[in-house]
């Protein structure tokens, strides 16, 4: 696993499936370019891959500003049948007000396209020192249902409840996306992450789907892991992980922490997979109010997810140069962001990227 680990062409392939049409050229795409940072990293994807001579063409969404009945959210009903249609995509952050407000935008795209798993790549980046240099893990969270049902009320003033929804049908679709995964990436090893002790019937049936599951791939080494446990071993040696697969919430929390382990939210990139063959690349941060207009963003995260859109298409020439190009810029050193460190702005970054093209 060591000497294949950090190979670009390894790390950043997704098993998707062969659900799209190449024949079109270029090849239409979505682009979500959200808040916040957003549209600034979604500019740094846009010259990369016009660098790169990339044959894509962008079908630019925003959020609306007005809730359109037909999503009962920001997002619009053409947004969304652009997804549908282009099959691939790729999102930059949405802002989720907190406790008020409307339906959460990354909930609604997750709903209505049936996005059921959330894969999050993540490893040591050659060339950028963290305490580790080995990480080579793969998370995989379930995407839509969990604690993240949205189904809370208020049960008498002062108590609320807050209902987490697990079923067999999901359980089953992310499992066996995990272990097909792991199949195809030559990974050895899923551990279902859960807290099974305390919620016997929801994390029970996870685990129950899991081991399902688990039987038919009996090459794929399969164990199952208390996430608090999970939470210390991965902090201590994260190279006794491989692939992960969890719940909603966990896959959430747990993947921050994998990026923590590696530089930060700036350079983890995911893929969502939904149904029918869909593909919606993101970074795994959010819109990052903090530094947003102030040209400080890494757009790494979003760039790397953007590389997986493009295996995904089978571009992988194309992913291949452009991931090459971002790793070696990190690991020169000369221009890095700031969460790396640096004191280059996301445009020279981004610059420094493409004169490698
Ligand atoms: P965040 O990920 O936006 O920011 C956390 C910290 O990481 C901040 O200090 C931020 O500056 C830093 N950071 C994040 N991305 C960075 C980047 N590319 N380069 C440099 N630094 C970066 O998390 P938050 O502050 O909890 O959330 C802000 C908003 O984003 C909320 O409205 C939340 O709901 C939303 N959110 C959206 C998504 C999504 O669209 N998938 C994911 C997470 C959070």
């Amino acid at each position: 696993r060591s000497q294949q680990a950090n190979s670009p062409a390894r790390v950043s392939s997704l098993f998707l499936g062969r659900s799209f049409s190449t024949e079109s050229n270029p090849i239409r795409a979505t682009l979500f370019p959200g808040d916040g940072i957003g549209p600034e990293i979604a500019e740094s994807v846009k010259q990369v891959f016009s660098a790169a001579d990339v044959p894509i063409e962008w079908e630019e969404h925003y959020v609306g500003k007005e809730i359109d009945p037909r999503t009962q959210s920001f997002l619009t009903w053409e947004s969304l049948e652009s997804v549908r249609r282009n099959k691939v995509g790729l999102k930059g952050p949405m802002a989720t007000p907190i406790g008020k407000g409307h339906r959460s935008l990354n909930l609604t795209l997750r709903k209505e396209l049936n996005l059921y798993a959330n894969v999050r790549p993540c490893y040591s980046l050659p060339g950028y020192k963290t305490r580790y240099d080995d990480v080579d893990l793969v998370t995989i969270r379930e995407n839509t249902e969990g604690e993240y049902s949205g189904l809370e009320h208020q049960v008498v003033r002062g108590v609320v409840e807050s209902l987490k929804i697990i079923t067999r049908q999901a359980s089953l679709r992310v499992a066996e996306y995990a272990f097909h995964y792991a199949t195809a990436h030559g990974r050895e090893r899923v551990s279902a992450i859960h807290k099974a002790n305390i919620m016997q019937k929801t994390d029970g049936l996870f685990l129950k789907c899991c081991r399902e599951v688990a039987e038919k791939f009996p090459e794929i080494r399969y164990e199952e892991v208390v996430i608090d446990n999970c939470c210390m071993m991965l902090v201590k040696n994260p190279a006794l992980f491989d692939v992960l697969v969890m719940p909603n919430l966990y896959g959430d929390i747990i993947s921050d922490l994998c990026a923590g382990l590696i530089g930060g939210l700036g350079l983890t990139p995911s893929c969502n997979i939904g149904e029918g063959g869909i593909a919606l690349a993101e970074a795994v941060h959010g819109s990052a109010p903090d530094i947003a207009g102030k040209n400080m963003a890494n757009p790494t995260a979003l760039l790397l997810s953007a590389v997986t859109m493009l295996r995904h298409l089978e571009l992988h020439d194309k992913a291949d140069r452009i991931q090459e190009a971002i790793l070696k810029t990190i690991a020169e050193g000369k221009y890095r962001t700031g969460d790396l460190g640096g004191t280059s702005t996301t445009t020279e970054f981004t610059k420094a990227i493409c004169d490698k093209l």
